[in-house]
């Protein structure tokens, strides 16, 4: 690949900055990186880094739910069977079967911390979703499960003395010396760059949604944990395989926010500009195929009746039934107008989550010495090439706990030491003009969306391809003093890899579908396709 990328984004001095040093480290305080803090050693010091306030990270804004095997009438083997269908043969079936067996026991953890989830008769309310084939989806406040989930964790975070939260500040990249993972470089407005070294580091950044012009994704999703990974060493893996969620409001100058798939669930259509109820038109499980058929569907019924979307109609639904259950998308679809129970609601696809990342095996370890990982920034075998709907929330709580254990125990095998090490990177010259950032970030989510989105081709990958692989000259050379260009460096060093795997990628398959390479090809493709940066060293 001829892709270079600087090991450091940004120069420092060990002995110009301040140090701080701490057990176990964990960058991300969305539901895994909470979820590990609560699985650490109480003897351990654990700090949480977060680049923005705790509310704020995919998790926080989940809707649909928690799936598990809550009902008696319901069986793991049921579960398995449909997170393997959903991930077209890329999924390790060991680790889909034990996220899946100790999903009881997490979602019971979260009642015990306080976690209100909606019940019916007494017993927990359960939901279905696409690719579901039974009622297992124990959701929140209706549509609201992040908030109501991460309301509980974080109060329960909060009463932990030996864990400390650093909101607002941004984890710039890892030190590495020896091959070892030492601790990370942050930079916040009090303190300016700071050198944390640690024990043991948990990267649990999430997602990278921002990268297209269209997500669901929060401003904090630009898969910063992934580049800074890659440029540290770790194996990136699958990062071709983005799932688009079918139905994302579309209304100009409004948010993108979702709708919920549990909509479909409760039955509500999709309906073209004509009134007409397409899905059936394309796949016999109508508005309950999994997601990526259903994207893939709205986009030809787009392009046939040549409308900018399409429309979710509930109102042949319940009035009461569907305001009491979606409370937080009638009260969005008011803002515009809309009353969800006698309007038709306008949606499109849009990027919402990424199946591959750094590649951790069953207990959340890297194959970097001292970094580990949890929830949507890695790959860990569960969702293979496409995610079954509301089984991330359950992978954050899963390897979150695997994985806070896991470095508790590592960390608890060393002994304190307070020596910041010989880590340091060199200021290059500045080059040139000063650079408009915000037009390249638009030009480059933009181009991901028309050339790496739902439908893609040899073509418009290549000349993706060579955009960016322009762009990485000239951008990834700089050192940038602000988040925003930080930002940009790891949605341009990510952007990279995802077109060249999908270029690389000659099939189509769960959410990666090429339409020169329509058909699966088990013989050349049953294979996951792996990053890892040469020479990382240091
Ligand atoms: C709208 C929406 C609805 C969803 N609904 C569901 C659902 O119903 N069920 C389900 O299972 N999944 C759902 N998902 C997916 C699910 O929410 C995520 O996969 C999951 O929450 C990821 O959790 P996480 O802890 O890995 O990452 P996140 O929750 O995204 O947390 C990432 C954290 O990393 C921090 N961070 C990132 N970069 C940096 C940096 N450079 N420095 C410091 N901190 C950094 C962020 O500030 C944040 O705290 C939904 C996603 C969205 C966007």
């Amino acid at each position: 690949m001829h892709f270079t990328t600087p090991r450091y984004l940004v120069p420092f001095r060990p002995k110009r900055v301040p140090h701080y040093f701490t057990d176990v480290l964990i960058i991300g305080g969305g539901l895994a990186g909470i979820r590990a803090a609560l699985g650490a050693d109480p003897r351990l010091s654990v700090l949480i880094i977060t680049k923005d306030g705790l509310q704020n990270s995919n998790s926080s804004y989940a809707q649909g739910g928690i799936a598990g095997v809550i009902d008696p009438e319901d069986r793991f083997e049921d579960h398995v069977a449909d997170t393997l269908q959903a991930g077209g043969t890329l999924c390790d079936p060991q680790v889909v079967k034990r996220v899946i067996c100790e999903a009881p026991r997490r979602i019971e953890e979260l009642i015990d911390w306080g976690t209100r989830f909606d019940t019916a008769e007494g017993h927990l309310a359960l939901g279905r979703e696409g690719g579901h084939g039974h009622d297992r989806i124990v959701h929140a406040l209706g549509d609201a499960t992040g908030k109501e989930v991460m309301r509980a964790v974080t109060e329960r975070l909060a009463r932990l003395d030996h864990v400390e939260v650093w909101q607002e500040t941004f984890t710039i990249d890892l030190l590495t010396l020896e091959g070892v993972c030492r601790g990370v470089i942050v930079w916040n407005q009090e303190h300016g760059k700071t050198l944390v070294w640690a024990k043991q580091t948990i990267l649990a950044t999430g997602g990278a949604g921002q990268i297209y012009r269209e997500t669901t994704n929060p401003a904090v999703a630009t898969g910063d944990g992934l580049a800074m990974a890659y440029r540290a060493g770790a194996e990136l893996r699958d990062v071709e395989f983005v799932q688009f969620h079918p139905t994302v409001l579309y209304i100009a100058g409004g948010s993108r926010s979702l709708i919920s798939e549990a909509t479909r669930g409760e039955g509500a259509h999709l309906v073209d500009r004509h009134g007409h109820r397409f899905m059936p038109d394309y796949d016999p499980r109508g508005e309950l195929a999994p997601r990526d058929v259903v994207s893939l569907s709205i986009v030809s019924q787009m392009e046939k009746t040549r409308h900018p979307n399409v429309y979710l109609d509930m109102t042949h639904l319940d009035r009461q039934g569907v305001l009491s259950r979606f409370p937080g998308i009638a009260a969005i679809c008011a803002e515009f107008d809309l009353d969800i129970t006698r309007d038709r609601i306008p949606v499109r696809p849009g990027a919402h989550y990424m199946m591959g990342g750094i590649t951790v095996d069953g207990d959340g370890r890297t194959c970097l010495p001292g970094l580990w990982a949890a929830g949507e920034v890695t790959s860990s075998g569960l969702h293979g090439a496409n995610r079954l709907a509301s089984n991330s929330l359950l992978e954050a709580l899963v390897y979150g706990a695997h994985a806070g254990e896991g470095a508790s125990r590592a960390a608890l095998g060393l002994k304190d030491d307070f020596f910041a090490l010989p880590i340091e990177n060199p200021p290059v010259d500045s080059i040139g003009e000063p650079l408009n950032l915000d037009d390249i970030r638009n030009a480059l989510k933009s181009l991901l969306w028309r050339n790496v989105g739902v439908r893609r081709d040899g073509d418009g990958l290549a000349e993706a391809g060579q955009t960016v692989q322009h762009w990485c000259r000239y951008v990834l050379a700089r050192q940038f003093n602000d988040p925003g260009g930080w930002e940009l460096q790891n949605m341009i060093c990510l952007a990279r890899l995802m077109i060249e795997a999908a270029l690389e990628r000659e099939e189509s398959r769960g959410a990666h579908v090429r339409t020169d390479y329509p058909a699966l090809d088990e013989a050349r493709w049953n294979r996951h396709i792996c990053f890892q940066r040469e020479g990382a060293g240091g």
